[in-house]
């Protein structure tokens, strides 16, 4: 398995799913299924993905994606 690189895992920028607020990077917190085609990005910002986890409600994938940023970031 492939490590996933902040680079793939941020979005681009635009509105949070949860606060409404614009933020520069954004993250897949969420993906809904979709009649046809590939599922749809659910995205959010750095802070409130961070505060789906603490809540418990976050996805165990969503852990993984943020501790892949954080490594990248500490150096
Ligand atoms: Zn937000």
């Amino acid at each position: 398995m492939t490590r996933a690189r902040a680079a793939d895992l941020l979005k681009p920028a635009g509105p949070c799913c949860h606060c409404k607020q614009h933020a520069e990077e954004r993250i897949a917190v969420d993906y809904v299924e979709r009649a046809s085609g590939p599922a749809g990005e659910v995205l959010g910002c750095l802070p409130c993905a961070r505060s789906l986890l603490r809540w418990g409600t976050g996805h165990p994938w969503l852990a993984q994606d943020l501790a892949a940023i954080d490594r990248e970031r500490k150096r």
